[in-house]
């Protein structure tokens, strides 16, 4: 198999992914939409899953991590040898956590083209998953600061950064008071502001995204003090961000 991404042992390449999707297909199969490693997004054929007593009994949840070597065939690439990295158990126990995981999932499946490589997007989401579901409480607030960290790394990877220098009509450099103009997709001046109905002062959600956008230790944005309020219109705005620059209403974030 031509993938020369992946890990190699014993002639056998190995792969690792996330699950977004998995159902039935046909009599005994499983279809299995994965964000993975050096394959990006793609549909897997776990054949005989449904099966009782089959070796992939178990190994196609969503929201899991899993280690497997893709095996290419005429139809499907199927999943074989696979072995769960981790079962994001306390994630899928956890309420809040679970819909800021899936939203992230959501993100992904949506905007990724299928075969688009994207390792460090597939190293971010690994890494935001495996954070959050060893926070041992529901901690809503550091949940959703991951998310916001997931999903601003995910508009830097796609050319869509929050521009807090520069008004995005005139170009002039802005005074640092945040205007963001939703119909636009960016942060605008005072003075083009006028006018556009879906301009709104968005200070202290920009202050925050401005911060978290920075800072590369997870670590270190979970430990900040945020207050819900501010959190909650960050998420809210690069929401909005996502929608217009991207073209996707992400809906899983709000069940929670
Ligand atoms: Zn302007």
């Amino acid at each position: 198999m031509n993938n020369p991404g992946a890990k190699e042992e014993n002639n056998i390449y190995y792969d690792e992914c996330v699950i977004l999707k998995s159902s039935p297909y046909g009599e005994s199969d499983r279809l299995v939409t994965v964000f993975s490693k050096n394959l990006g997004k793609k549909n897997l054929l776990a054949k005989g899953a449904c099966k009782p007593g089959s070796k992939l009994c178990g190994f196609t949840d969503s929201l899991s991590v899993l280690n497997y070597a893709p095996k290419a065939t005429r139809t499907f690439t199927l999943i074989t040898q696979p072995k769960i990295v981790s079962p994001l158990f306390h994630i899928k126990e956890m309420g809040a956590s679970f819909y800021k995981a899936y939203a992230m999932c959501e993100l992904v499946s949506r905007a990724a083209e299928f075969d688009n490589k994207m390792p460090e997007i597939y190293d971010a989401l690994k890494n935001s998953l495996i954070i959050m579901d060893l926070m041992t409480s529901d901690d809503e607030a550091a949940s959703e600061k991951v998310l916001i960290k997931f999903e601003l790394f995910f508009l830097e990877y796609a050319g869509f950064s929050l521009n807090f220098e520069n008004c995005c009509h005139c170009g002039k450099t802005l005074s640092g008071e945040f205007i963001y103009d939703s119909g636009a997709g960016g942060i605008t001046c005072a003075r083009c502001a006028l006018g556009r109905r879906e301009a709104e002062v968005a200070q202290d959600a920009a202050g925050l995204i401005k911060k978290i956008t920075k800072e590369t230790d997870l670590k270190k944005i979970i430990g900040e003090n945020y207050s819900i309020n501010t959190l909650g219109a960050a998420l809210a705005l690069v929401k909005k961000h996502i929608k217009a620059n991207l073209n996707i209403v992400l809906t899983s974030a709000d069940i929670a």
